[in-house]
């Protein structure tokens, strides 16, 4: 035989419970011979929780008594013949009329004990088990409707009573006798203590019910459907990208759902376990997914954990004093206390130098805790051999769980890097001694970002989510939205990232959406559904949204996200940006950014402040980090410049290259912003700094390519006015550089920690003497390249290159 457990979710709607029908049909004609546990419909057992605390506070529940009537009734309407009907009606009415009168006499005394409160939950099973036995006692007569209150028999420990084996044992055994060839509808969750009250077995204790029915009629299986496909390897509702684990031992359900895995019920294992029957987790709502299935051995696996669980509300206890803990007896003496009230010890550590003890358990238990040892430890505490007991709130604990730990080096390093470079503070940590588990302490507010996080580091299989925020959605920003959306598919088949865009800004509007935003509409949807922007808040949101891996893009040309960088750094998240302000401002700023990223662990990438999408800052970097020392630097690092140069042949005039130039978009509209330099001398100040020179820029020497009259002219026609003034002068640079063979460059030079700019003249030995367009060009002599320069060149300037390297930087963070 086999037992088939439905949860609540299976049995709360028409829907569902004609899905259920099916499963027991099928298993029924599969001559599986199921015996089938039921619990109360979706939502019951809250609501009956909540009427019965009504009561007590005299809130009236009578509509909440109807509401339940009906939800019933409405079921037994669509699922039963008419004819059929009333009897069912009948019954299910009585089950109500005695809940009302309990109900009423908890309201008179305005006393809820834990006794009748068990009581008054119990109707939530009975009331689904009747009612879908009388369902499908229409196709299968032989069904039979089982109050399991009168099997599992318990102690009095209400709320959470724990079963007597023995006389349980002998109950169903005699019960499964009788009924051996009834198709029977067990209440799960219910039992009676020795006196005959009702109590039950702990919230989801349904799944317990099926684990001792199924160890003692000894079932081949006990399967637990439920509304998702199996165990999976993280809260679904937290985790989007869980997945369902195909096995699990035992003992890691056990851990996973101690550790709050809620799809079953801890103690659901240990029956199943002595008997070694296998528990198999599966989805109602997708009958031909296999789901879990946990048995004795844990199975292969290419993943180093099985899953991750959380608690998220715990309260922890902090108790110190050197002349009392470390003491032998004193953790004996402690923990008996604690278990002789019935409170619930999640996770326990002690520090190395034993003068601490720091303890979790469920918040509802802290201040009794509290109390308890104030009580015990009376003597201790006035003596000073202990110090108060210190509570902390607001804290989860998350654990990692799985045999294959045991074999795998790395697993707690894995782990606390990936909490560590999301900025999420560890407050304590446990391992268990079978390694089986690690369990760690964080702050509430994290969890959620922790939880995936930690998925994505453990699951590297599978695809890692990069959180983009972008600000700044001109040509670079929407060039760059266009490229991801292109190359997603690629990334997703041949990288491990995956990049949702969650937070987009321009100096209008502002849109958020933690799903991602839809790349192709995103225009229309920051206009249309947009808040007004303001960066102060998109930054605020950023970091309460506190999603893992994330990624800051200041696409802008404004000084205004760079004063946010270092904020943004230590909120854990990484910067990408092709705006130079912040790396050429002053020194102490570059500093200081630099130091806070590498402090947070965050990478703060810009390869696009130089030559665009060329390779420049990255190499430079890589030069440096495997020991390489920079002997020179040369560069042409501007496009419109080289332009203007690689133009300026034959019988052009200079004032003609420079209009033309413009005219053709390739300036500033005032050209001086170009051909002052100012553009170029950042660009080299931020290389000498990666190089590792403390400059400024007024340290660097910047050579002027124009006449001082045109600098100074007040208007961009007085300039071009000057400018014809000054053809002269250009033209008898042209032709002394013709009769060496030469060509005029403007060069930018880093040499013995000394940045200076200038207007030079090579011949065609020189690397960039056959430069054209608007191309970029840079050679590194380094001690390694040293004969021969290592050069890179190629286009440095428009949206197409720079959003690509833009977003080069981006899949790096990722990497
Ligand atoms: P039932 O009503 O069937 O007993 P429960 O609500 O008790 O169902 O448990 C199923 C729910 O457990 C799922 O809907 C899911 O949201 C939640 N859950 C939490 N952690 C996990 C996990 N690791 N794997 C699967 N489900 C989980
Ligand atoms: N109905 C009970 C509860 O909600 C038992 C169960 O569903 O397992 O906790
Ligand atoms: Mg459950």
């Amino acid at each position: 035989m086999k037992v088939l457990k439905f949860g609540g979710t299976s049995v709360g709607s028409v829907a569902s419970i004609e899905a259920v029908l099916d499963i027991v049909k099928h298993s029924f004609d599969n001559g599986e011979k199921p015996l089938i546990v039921l619990s109360a419909m979706s939502g019951v057992t809250n609501l009956l929780t909540k009427m019965a605390e009504n009561a007590a506070d005299r809130i009236p529940f009578e509509d909440d008594l109807k509401f339940l009537e009906e939800k019933h009734f409405e079921v037994v309407k669509k699922l039963i013949a008419v004819k059929f009907q009333n009897p069912v009606f009948t019954k299910l009415k009585l089950m109500l009329n005695d809940l009302e009168e309990i109900l009423q006499g908890v309201s008179a005394l305005k006393e809820l004990s834990l006794q009748s409160k068990d009581l008054i939950v119990s109707f939530g099973e009975r009331l689904s088990n009747y009612m879908v036995a009388k369902i499908i006692e229409q196709q299968i007569p032989q069904t039979e409707f089982i109050d399991a209150s009168h099997y599992v028999k318990t102690n009095s420990n209400f709320g959470n009573a724990q079963v007597n084996e023995e006389l349980t044992h002998q109950l169903i055994q005699s019960l499964g006798y009788t009924h051996a060839e009834k198709l029977m509808f067990v209440t799960g969750f219910i039992g009676t203590n020795d006196k005959g009250r009702v109590t039950t077995l702990g919230r989801g204790g349904s799944d317990y019910t099926a684990a001792i029915f199924g160890s003692v009629l000894e079932a081949s299986a006990i399967e637990i459907w439920t509304d998702v496909n199996g165990m999976l390897t993280a809260d679904p509702r937290i985790v989007k990208k869980a997945f369902s684990q195909p096995i699990l031992s035992y003992t890691e359900a056990m851990e996973l759902s101690y550790f709050g895995a809620k799809v079953i019920y801890p103690p659901t294992m240990i029956p199943a376990f002595l008997k070694k029957i296998p528990i198999v987790i599966r989805n109602t709502f997708e009958p031909g997914f296999p789901g879990t299935t946990i048995q004795y051995e844990s199975g292969k696996s290419s993943f180093p954990i099985k899953g991750i669980s959380s608690i998220s509300d715990i309260s922890v206890i902090n108790l110190s004093g050197s002349g009392m803990i470390g003491k032998s007896g004193f953790s004996g003496r402690l923990f008996t206390l604690l278990a002789r009230e019935q409170i619930n010890v999640v996770l326990i550590t002690q520090s190395s130098s034993e003068h601490s003890i720091t303890f979790a358990v469920n918040p509802d238990d802290a201040s009794k805790a509290v109390k308890l040892i104030e009580a015990e430890f009376e003597l201790e505490l006035e003596a000073n051999k202990l110090q108060v007991p210190v509570v902390e709130e607001n804290l989860s604990v998350l654990a990692i769980v799985g045999e294959n730990m045991k074999r795998t080096p790395g697993m707690s390093g894995r782990l606390f890097y990936a909490l560590g470079r999301n900025g999420i503070n560890v407050r304590a940590i446990a391992q268990g001694s079978s390694e089986l588990n690690i369990s760690v302490i964080i702050g509430k507010e994290n969890l959620a970002k922790a939880l995936n996080a930690v998925h994505d580091a453990f699951f590297a299989q599978l695809k890692k989510t990069l959180h983009v925020f972008n600000v700044g959605t001109g040509n670079i920003g929407s060039t760059l939205f266009r490229q991801i959306h292109e190359q997603h598919n690629f990334l997703v088949e041949n990288s491990d990232i995956e990049i949702n865009v969650v937070g987009v800004s321009n100096s209008r509007k502002m849109l958020f959406n933690s799903d991602g935003i839809d790349l192709t509409s995103w225009a229309d949807e920051l206009e249309e559904k947009g808040e007004l922007s303001d960066l102060a808040s998109f930054i605020d949101r950023m970091r309460a949204m506190n999603l893992p891996n994330c990624v800051f893009i200041d696409n802008t040309a404004s000084k205004l996200p760079s004063t946010y960088y270092e904020e943004i750094f230590k909120a854990n998240i990484s910067i990408v940006t092709c705006n130079k302000i912040a790396n050429s401002g002053e020194y102490a700023q570059y500093q200081k950014l630099h130091e806070t990223a590498r402090k947070h662990g965050v990478d703060f990438f810009y390869e696009t402040n130089v030559g665009a999408g060329l390779p420049i800052v990255r190499v430079l970097k890589d030069l440096m980090l495997s020991g390489d020392r920079i002997v020179k630097i040369e560069a042409i690092l501007s496009g419109t410049i080289s332009y203007i140069f690689n133009n300026f042949v034959g019988d052009s005039s200079f004032y003609e290259t420079v209009k033309q130039a413009q005219e053709l978009g390739y300036t500033e509209p005032d050209p001086r912003d170009d051909l002052g330099g100012v553009d170029f001398m950042r660009k080299m100040l931020i290389l000498a700094r990666d190089a590792g020179y403390a400059l400024e820029a007024a340290d660097v020497d910047l050579g002027a390519i124009l006449p001082q009259a045109c600098l100074e002219a007040s208007s961009v026609d007085d300039f071009y006015a000057e400018l014809l003034k000054a053809d002269q002068y250009f033209n008898a640079l042209k032709e002394k550089a013709n009769s060496e063979n030469k060509v005029i460059r403007y060069i930018g030079k880093l040499e013995e920690g000394k940045v200076s700019i200038a207007l030079e003249m090579v011949d065609e030995n020189h690397p960039f003497y056959a430069l054209s367009g608007s191309d970029n060009i840079i050679s590194f002599t380094t001690e390694r390249y040293k004969d021969r320069p290592l050069v890179v060149k190629g286009p440095g300037a428009g949206a197409e290159v720079t959003a690509a390297g833009v977003f080069a930087d981006l899949v790096n963070v990722g990497a």
